[in-house]
Parts: C-alpha cells; structure tokens; sequence
C-alpha cells in the first residue's frame, strides 16, 4: 500500500494483503452497507491479468459473500470455476468488458437512492464535499427495454454510457466503472452518497449545489489519482471484518 505525505508527516496505513476473492467479497458487503442491497440483485466483475473475470455468483445476498463463494468466468460469459452458477445477467458485463478495455472492475445494481433518481432519469445535483469525490460524468440510459441479459438491450447501456463511469439505468439501477477495488468503492459509494443527499436537499424544497469548478477539483484530487484516498476502503473492509472475518474464508 502507498505511503502518502500530509504537509510534513507521513500518514502510513497497516498493511491489508487480500486476494482478489477476498477483493470481491468485501467490496459486495461494503457497498451493500451503502444501500447496494436489493436482495439477490446485482453483479461485480473484476478483470483478472490472465483475461478471466472474477464475478459473484447468482443466489447470494451481498452482506453473505464470502471470498470462497467468488466464481470466475472467461471473456465470453461461461463459468470456468467457482462452487455457485453465475448469473445468465451477467451480459451486461460481458458486453461491456468487451467494448470498454479500461474496465478493471465493474459494478452494477439497484441501489436504494441510486434507483429513484435513475427512476427519474435525472443525474442529481452535487450538494456536499463527498458527494464531489467522484465528480466525472454520470451517463443516462433513458431507454428500458427490458432486462439487460438480452444482449442488444445491453450494447444499447454501454453505447449510451460512452466513456463515463458512472451510468443511470433508467427504471432499473446503476452501473461503475474503474480500474481497480478500492477506485470501484469509493465511485460506487459516491454515487449513492449523491443521490441520497441530493434527494434529501430537494425534498426540503431546494440548494444550492457546489459550483462546477469546486466540485471538479476536489473529485479530481480524490478520483484522478490512482490510490489518492489511500486507506478509505480498507477502513470501511476493517468495519466488514470485525463483524464478520469470515468473509475472508
Ligand atoms: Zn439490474
């Protein structure tokens, strides 16, 4: 893990040395403690340096995952390993793996404030500091033409999602995109973290958002970096873990 420098004193976090099922694991129950919890809903992929994929199998709940429950696909969809089926859902992934080569980790789901402005087919204001920690461009897929395990429905998402990495599925969910884990947390958090306040903000009838300028800079300090908020997901995988080092198993 870096080591990074505030003014003059170095901040040195504990060492966290995971696998990349334990990876999966914890970034599925982090990210459900973040709303990231309709029921069997929801798909991770991670991309692995051999070309296969690490996804989580269909019929666990997120707040369940442990690392040994984590399956592996190849290029095309088909499980090459792993104790539990993956999901037939997984095309959205796949095609989208296929067209977006810069996608380490994938994530999708119905999160619960995530959903209501992709309801609306709205990308929500940003009101607060850390909902500017991921402060690029969240797409609109304004079409639902049915489930995205129909292939053609899912080249529509991932034309309409271009080169963002944060998508609203209209009247189903959402979609992110990064390079790696801890990236795949912090954007997925953000983007539900958004949602939530800006529901909140409109609800006592109307803000006043951060200015663009504000809320570019400060999302680029964190997001653009690789590993500029060193140390975030792994305090929110030590909280997993005291309650449950299961999920390391
Ligand atoms: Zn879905």
């Amino acid at each position: 893990m870096a080591v990074q420098s505030v003014g003059t004193t170095p901040l040195r976090f504990p060492e966290m040395h995971l696998s990349p099922e334990q990876e999966v694991a914890l970034l599925a129950r982090t990210l459900f403690n973040e709303g990231y919890d309709d029921h069997l809903s929801g798909h991770i992929t991670y991309k692995q340096p051999d070309g296969t994929f690490l996804v989580n199998p269909w019929g666990l709940a997120w707040d369940e995952l442990c690392a040994s429950d984590i399956a592996r696909m190849d290029a095309q969809g088909r499980q090459v390993d792993g104790r539990w089926l993956i999901t037939p859902a997984i095309t959205l992934h796949v095609v989208l793996h296929e067209q977006r080569h810069d996608a380490g980790v994938v994530v999708h789901n119905h999160p619960r404030w995530g959903t209501i402005w992709a309801d609306a087919h709205r990308v929500p204001p940003i009101y607060d500091q850390t909902s500017a920690m991921y402060s690029g461009e969240i797409a609109v897929y304004n079409e639902y033409d049915g489930p995205v395990n129909d292939r053609s429905n899912a080249s529509g998402a991932i034309r309409a999602l271009g080169s963002a990495n944060a998508a609203l599925l209209a009247n189903h969910g959402v979609m992110v995109i990064a390079d790696d884990i801890s990236q795949a947390y912090i954007r997925a958090m953000v983007l539900e973290w958004r949602c939530r306040q800006a529901w909140h903000v409109e609800a006592l009838g109307g803000g006043v958002p951060m200015t663009d300028k504000t809320a570019r800079d400060f999302g680029d300090l964190i997001d653009s970096v690789p590993n500029a908020f060193d140390g975030f997901f792994e305090a929110m995988c030590r909280r997993v873990i005291r309650k449950d080092p299961g999920v390391l198993d």
